[in-house]
């Protein structure tokens, strides 16, 4: 694996918008082979049309099937003969108080944030060992460093992803693959539309529309962890709006 981001194969999963869709664009440009993932196949087929990717890199693809991740990662394989960076950064938020009892939202919350990125991480690892190089980057939160009130599930889903990152990173040291957690702060994506109950939604529309990060600002994070050079292992990345 080279240092620079040109040539290399990227997965990432939840490309259709949001933070995915901003990594997209700015790896594209960058020279990287993308294949993108997510369910909405009209917005990936769009977006790899404008970034001049072959049809096939748009795979519809929901994180909580094991089954159509790995399918989205052998696409990669099968296109590009190998999978350098898998960016497991498809997720939800809908935020409510414990005491609501959104059992549906808790479920989805760590079937997509927790599992899903699991999915990603068994899906690239059989091709990583084999290689004895790839890159798997996981997308937690500051929400994963901190919890606030309303914020429980979603927190311990992205705290859970710092803990499986830290272990793999740990796991995988023999096969010369880095990870990276990266935790945004707030960020104005579709991400607060997951949000079922609409009290708690209008608080953190308010809350994205004073502080917010342009998207831009995740996606040159995930650049800079992957233009290390190869012994450079960039492990987490937790950055705020400065204000
Ligand atoms: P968006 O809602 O804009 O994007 C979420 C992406 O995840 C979409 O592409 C969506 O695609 C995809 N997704 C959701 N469910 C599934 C599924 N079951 N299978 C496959 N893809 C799925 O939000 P963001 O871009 O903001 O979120 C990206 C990541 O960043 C998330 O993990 C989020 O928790 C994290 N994050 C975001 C912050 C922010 O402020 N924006 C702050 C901290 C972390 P589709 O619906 O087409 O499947």
């Amino acid at each position: 694996m080279s240092n620079s981001i040109h040539g290399k194969v990227v997965v990432i999963t939840g490309a259709s918008s949001g933070l995915g869709e901003a990594t997209a664009r700015h790896l594209a440009s960058e020279g990287a082979k993308l294949v993108l993932g997510a369910r909405r196949l009209d917005r990936l087929q769009a977006l790899a049309g404008e970034l001049g990717l072959p049809a096939a890199a748009a795979v519809e693809t929901d994180v909580t099937d094991a089954e159509q991740v790995k399918r989205l990662v052998d696409a990669a394989v099968a296109a590009h003969g190998r999978i350098d960076v898998i960016l497991n950064n498809a997720g939800l938020m809908p935020h409510s108080p414990l005491e609501r009892g959104k059992i549906a939202d808790w479920d989805r919350m760590i079937d997509v944030n927790l599992k899903g990125v699991l999915y990603g991480i068994a899906a690239a690892l059989p091709h990583m060992t084999r290689q004895k190089s790839g890159h798997i980057i996981n997308v937690s939160s500051v929400a994963g460093h901190k919890v606030r009130p309303g914020s429980a599930v979603y927190a311990a889903t992205k705290a859970a992803v710092r803990m499986l990152s830290e272990g793999l990173r740990q796991e995988v040291k023999p096969y010369n693959i880095r990870t990276t957690i990266i935790s945004p702060g707030a960020v104005p994506t579709e991400l607060p539309d997951s949000i079922t109950e609409p009290d708690v939604a209008k608080g953190i529309h308010d809350f994205y529309e004073q502080f917010a990060l342009p998207a831009e600002s995740f996606a040159s994070m995930v650049a800079f962890a992957m233009s290390q050079p190869e012994d450079v292992d960039i492990n987490e990345i937790l950055f705020r709006p400065t204000r």
